[in-house]
């Protein structure tokens, strides 16, 4: 019995994607790399905009020949694209061709649906394919087992913000914490297997705790996890600037296995942009606390998002943008074109006036302009060492980050996977670096 699982989307769902896989093996399934070999298929799917939905919704259409040559084949759909909260007859209408619907870190359905086919009781244990953590889904997938270096861990789901451009709200349900002995459990597990680092994940992760009865939060979590025997290294995505406090800054600057590395979105340099945009901050105050990561944690790595032709965006609100990036001076900037989202407030209430061509345009310039300020940043590392943590092999020389998450690749005849280097670089591009173990 074979699995196949398509990860689309965020790390959210590739710790998602994993968890399941974890607990299709306790299952007996094995993972093929063969979707036309697999007995279960599952689509773990994405739609914070329109693109990663259009994807996942044509890779399911694509498995209509295997389904129908296979009919005992199961199809698996997962995550945003199911939700919380869309009726399975709703779902069941308009893709067919799933035999199953599972909503965000939730194995649960495809777990009892096996185990009912399969004539068992496994899937009717109490505990069994609970959202998020189980004792058996603590088990890495085999093929992670020992080899995995880092790894996701999601301690906040949901999200209850409710940025007007954004549908995670809608489909990830409202924020809620894992309590804080679970997520320890789970990283003393990780760490037990191999992992050495590990990235807490959240959709305002610095929100960690707050919903607890217990009253946990983000600098007492991370206090606890650097305890962690193993664990060389602990980062956290993403920040939301309102939540991103000072104490939180200087618990990473304190930790030593906190990696200076910031995720704080800024989404538009525009005051009219983010007010419509419902961010609840300034451009000012963005800068600010710009200036507080690094003045408190020096050296910092702060990484941003921003979207381009928001509804309303004028070619001066998008110039403000340019012009805060140019200044800022960014590690990196994930940069995406507006896509209006079924039930938010920006598709419910605003028109989608930018055009696509000057939406990619804007886009292309503001790659353009962060490809010129990462580069240079990057060349300041010519010639210095820098503390690289291996992942693995690719294409013949091994692959690892800084602790800003900077990609190294390293030439070198010895086996370095899971160790931590120092390395001197030898090149340096925006997107990479090379380099030997000094
Ligand atoms: N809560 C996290 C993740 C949000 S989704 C955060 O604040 O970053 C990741 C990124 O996708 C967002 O930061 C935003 O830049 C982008 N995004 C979200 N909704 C979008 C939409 N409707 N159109 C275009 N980009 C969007």
């Amino acid at each position: 019995m074979k699995y196949h699982i398509t990860t689309y989307g965020c790390q959210m769902n590739v710790a998602d994607s994993r968890r399941l896989a974890a607990e299709l093996e306790q299952l007996g399934y094995r993972p093929t790399a063969r979707v036309d070999k697999a007995d279960v298929i599952v689509i773990n799917t994405c739609v914070v905009r329109q693109q990663p939905e259009d994807r996942a919704v044509n890779r399911l259409q694509n498995l209509k020949p295997i389904k129908e040559a296979r009919p005992e084949v199961v199809i698996a759909l997962m995550g945003c694209l199911v939700g919380t909260r869309n009726p399975e007859a709703t779902l069941r209408h308009r893709y067919p061709l799933a035999d199953v619907f599972m909503p965000p870190s939730d194995a649960r359905p495809l777990v009892q649906y096996l185990a009912e086919r399969h004539g068992d009781r496994l899937g009717a244990e109490p505990g069994c394919g609970r959202e998020q953590a189980t004792d058996r889904a603590l088990l890495l997938p085999l093929h992670d087992r020992g080899r995995l270096v880092a790894a996701h861990l999601p301690v906040v789901l949901g999200c209850s913000h409710a940025c007007s451009y954004c549908v995670i709200p809608y489909r990830r349900g409202p924020e809620r914490s894992r309590p804080p002995g679970e997520v320890l459990a789970e990283a003393r597990s990780l760490a037990a297997q191999g992992v050495k680092e590990i990235t807490l994940l959240g959709q305002i992760v610095d929100r960690y705790g707050m919903d607890l009865p217990e009253r946990s939060s983000l600098p007492t979590l991370l206090r606890q996890l650097h305890e962690v025997d193993g664990l060389e290294r602990i980062r956290f995505l993403t920040s939301h600037p309102n939540w991103l406090t000072d104490e939180l800054l200087h618990a990473v600057a304190d930790l030593p296995s906190v990696c200076e590395h910031i995720e704080v979105p800024v989404q538009s340099g525009d005051d009219d942009i983010l007010r419509a945009m419902r961010r609840g901050y300034t451009v000012q105050q963005y800068r600010d606390l710009v200036g507080r990561i690094r003045a408190i944690v020096p050296g910092a790595a702060v990484h941003s998002d921003i979207i381009v032709g928001f509804p309303g965006e004028t070619e001066q609100h998008f110039q403000n943008t340019y012009d805060l990036l140019a200044e800022l001076q960014l590690d990196k900037v994930h940069i995406a074109r507006y896509s209006p989202r079924p039930e938010t407030l920006a598709a419910r209430q605003m028109v989608d006036d930018v055009p696509a061509s000057e939406k990619e345009r804007r886009r292309q310039a503001l790659d353009e302009l962060q490809a010129g300020i990462v580069g240079r940043i990057n060349q300041r590392y010519l010639g210095q060492p820098v503390q690289v943590l291996v992942e693995e092999q690719q294409k013949g020389r091994w692959r690892g980050r800084t602790r800003g998450n900077k990609l190294v690749f390293i030439e070198d005849p010895r086996d370095l996977s899971g160790q931590l280097v120092e390395v001197q670089v030898a090149w340096a591009g925006p997107w990479s670096m090379v380099g030997c173990v000094a």
